[in-house]
């Protein structure tokens, strides 16, 4: 029974929307220079609270770049990002804590390598959220039974395959209670057979009402829980659309292109 698949029950349980509104993400005329080369135009665009946005477009094109903007990994030159009212350009703003906010996920599944599942777990809700450690292992490891690894809690994360290392990696993001949750490219590196696992948790995670900003060519999780498609090209958001008018007839012949290479 090494695998117990997913709990029943909400991941997470986040302001009714009503209660809050407004955007949690804004991106506003965001440029952004490497040097001499600019890698993102004028990228506006804003995520609803509990709204769900897949980026997508060719490799290059500035996906990673843009959301590592929002959670101020990458400084910017031009425009304003704003999570959750907080500006991420701006003196005033306690960086560490905007990150607090913001759960991360990448390709390359960054577990501590030298610690347990549990103490990867507890140790940025320890250090960071300065919360006990019985209640930052209570929170870890209800996480870890919602996303059906609780058997492994005393593992270390090289003994776990990529499916399962990726879903402590979204349970560990989660249990900093964020406000929003950014992926990049979250199954990409995975084994074909693992991709469907951590789906289901971010599937879950979507239903549950996280906003979140979801960098895949996982077109079938976008067609499923998607609200809006934005397609980059280049560094410039060609397209924004609702997730219908995306998949139904893109406006941009760049869009068209690329869904017809990877569909
Ligand atoms: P994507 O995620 O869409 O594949 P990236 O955001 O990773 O694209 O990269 C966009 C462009 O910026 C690419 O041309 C890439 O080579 C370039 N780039 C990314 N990171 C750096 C960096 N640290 N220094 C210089 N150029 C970079
Ligand atoms: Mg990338």
């Amino acid at each position: 029974p090494a695998d117990e698949g997913l709990r029943a029950g909400p991941l997470v349980t986040p302001p009714p929307a009503a209660a809050t509104g407004g955007s949690m993400i804004g991106i506003e005329k965001v440029s952004k220079w490497y040097g001499e080369f600019k890698v993102l135009t004028d990228c506006t665009t804003s995520v609803a609270r509990g709204e769900v946005v897949v980026v997508c477009g060719p490799s290059g094109s500035g996906k990673s770049t843009l959301i590592k903007c929002v959670n101020a990994l990458e400084p910017f030159q031009e425009g304003q990002i704003t999570v959750d009212g907080t500006r991420v350009k701006d003196r005033g703003t306690n960086l560490p804590k905007l990150r607090a906010r913001v759960g991360m996920v990448f390709q390359h599944f960054e577990l501590f390598p030298h610690l347990s599942i549990t103490d990867n777990l507890t140790i940025a809700q320890r250090k960071v959220l300065g919360r006990s450690g019985e209640d930052a292992k209570k929170r870890g490891l209800d996480l870890l039974e919602r996303v059906g690894l609780s058997a492994h809690a005393k593992k270390f994360p090289g003994q776990l395959s990529g499916g399962q290392q990726q879903r402590v990696a979204i349970a560990r993001a989660l249990a900093m209670n964020p406000v929003v949750m950014l992926f990049d490219e979250p199954t990409s590196a995975l084994d074909p057979e693992m991709v469907g696992e951590v789906l289901d948790v971010m599937v879950e995670l979507a239903r549950d009402g996280m906003t979140m900003m979801v960098v895949t060519h996982e077109m079938g999780f976008a067609r499923k829980v998607a609200d809006r498609v934005i397609f980059m090209d280049r560094g410039e958001i060609v397209e924004d659309a609702a997730k219908e008018d995306f998949f139904g007839q893109p406006r941009s012949e760049r869009a068209q292109q690329f869904l017809s290479k990877i569909l």
